[in-house]
């Protein structure tokens, strides 16, 4: 994945700040309270929601079973279709390959469409580097590209911002990057999605190359897919004269039939909607209508190290629908950034320290930023036991030996010789016994002193237990 997360501190440390941040917490339970009750409703519009789900589940299972197979299907496919596809390892092979392909037709600037695959990568800051330009046409990206901010949701990435900053943003970042904001701009939804559009059409009109990512990929005849709601994705889909999408390997799918289950489950847990507003599906390049030359790059990424882990391989089933994070206490309260990913909430908690590796203080700390309630394996629409790969995950963690285990192992180890020595265990009772009084009613150490400012230390009884039972019973 992108260093461009990494050396972050630990998830505490980095939530501490945002759970003080009284205006977004305010932003995320607003948000995140309305998506969830919608969801709810168009949940419980079908009756066989249970079913749907489990064939969601099997498929995904299968596909990543025979991901090889269904990888060089896919290749096969879209080549036979007009379309170049190029295989990236890591981030930085896909940044190059995209980088290239962008300097090859002479352009320096692109439009994108949506898409984790890119960020993850870090494409926007590699394509920088080179001199070319991206412009994100999502609504929202478009709020987070120009207040130069971070994502802090899988679908709703500037879910932290409300009107009124959105507002302030527009007016004053939007003459950097095109179009300035219209006078006199005021931050109700209308005017607001108005300058969005005057400043983005420009762009559209101008572009001849987007970049994608895909929700899917249909094996059998090599169709990506993408499903938006705001139809800027339909315009750099079809309106550039050459396509590039990257796309992580785990997005393939076997067949159209699949794609049937898989559009009636994403857009219901994402946005509640029956159906999305736009479904944009294409194959290879076609005479005369679309771009004239399509590259489709499969990124893995840490994927196959992923899909190697007997538990953790379920968290590839992933739609990116988003469901588990509007449900989960701990991102309602800690925001999207505490996460350090673009992939935050529950399964970001669950995908970054696996594709990434759990060395950094931010990905180790990852597994425990979760109360286990159980709530997002309850809402997600490709059953993914999150709480199942979030303990599995612990252990792994806890195995390396972190700061925080090393003092646990320390603790184990002066026990294990203190229970192998009854003498000095029978000495060291008297000693606590008799020193009862002196001891504090708190534990040291800021996080054990929390943990006992609601709880009460058991108090020492005034003889040791065994020594009682010699008195008593002997
Ligand atoms: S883990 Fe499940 S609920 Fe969460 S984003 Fe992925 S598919 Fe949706």
């Amino acid at each position: 994945m992108s260093g461009t997360y990494l050396g972050m501190p630990s998830f505490p440390e980095a939530a501490r700040d945002a759970v003080r941040d009284v205006t977004l917490r305010g932003n995320l339970r607003r948000a995140t309270h309305t998506i969830r009750d919608k969801r709810a409703g168009a949940v419980a519009e079908l009756d066989d929601w249970g079913r749907l789900r489990e064939a969601g589940k099997r498929i995904k299972d299968h596909t990543l079973r025979h991901l090889d197979r269904y990888l060089v299907q896919v290749e096969e496919a879209v080549t036979a279709a007009g379309g170049t596809v190029h295989w990236a390892a890591d981030a930085a092979e896909a940044n190059a390959i995209v980088t290239r392909l962008v300097q090859e037709t002479g352009e320096s600037e692109v439009v994108k469409v949506k898409s984790m695959a890119t960020q993850e990568t870090g494409l926007n800051e590699a394509l920088e580097a080179h001199g070319i330009r991206a412009y994100e046409t999502d609504l929202a990206e478009l709020i987070v590209q120009l207040g130069k901010d971070r994502p802090s949701h899988l679908l709703v990435p500037a879910i932290h911002r409300n009107r009124g900053e959105i507002r302030d943003i527009f007016r004053s970042e939007m003459s950097e990057w095109g179009r300035p904001a219209p006078e006199g701009l005021t931050d109700t939804p209308a005017e607001l999605a108005e300058a969005a559009r005057l400043h983005l059409r420009e762009k559209f009109l101008r572009a001849r190359v987007g970049i994608s990512g895909a929700n899917f990929m249909v094996a059998e005849t090599g169709t990506l897919v993408v499903v938006e709601s705001e139809g800027n994705g339909r315009m750099c889909l079809t309106l550039p004269e050459t396509l590039i999408s990257v796309v992580g390997i785990e997005k393939v799918i076997p067949t159209w039939r699949d794609l049937e289950v898989f559009l009636q489950l994403l857009p219901r847990s994402s946005t509640a909607e029956r159906m999305n507003p736009y479904t944009t599906m294409w194959t290879g390049t076609t005479d005369g209508d679309g771009p004239r030359a399509f590259h489709l790059v499969l990124l893995d990424n840490g994927r196959t190290d992923t899909l190697a882990d007997e538990v953790g391989r379920q968290a590839l089933r992933c739609i990116r629908c988003s469901a588990c994070l509007n449900v989960c206490p701990v991102y309602e309260r800690a925001g999207g950034h505490a996460y350090g990913s673009v992939y935050p909430g529950p399964i970001g908690a669950i995908l970054s320290p696996q594709l990434r590796g759990t060395a950094s203080d931010i990905d180790a700390s990852l597994p425990y930023a979760s109360s286990l309630c159980g709530a997002c394996y309850d809402v997600c629409p490709v059953a993914i036991d999150i709480p199942e790969v979030l303990v599995h995950l612990r252990e792994k963690v806890a195995d390396q030996g972190g700061k925080g285990h090393r003092l646990e192992r320390a603790a184990m180890r002066a026990a294990t010789w203190l229970l192998d020595h009854p003498a000095a265990l029978t000495a060291g009772e008297r000693l606590a016994s008799k020193t009862r009084k002196l001891h504090p009613e708190r534990l040291p150490g800021p996080g054990a002193r929390q943990w006992t400012n609601s709880r009460d230390l058991p108090d020492l009884p005034a003889e040791p237990f065994r020594d009682w039972w010699k008195k008593n019973r002997a």
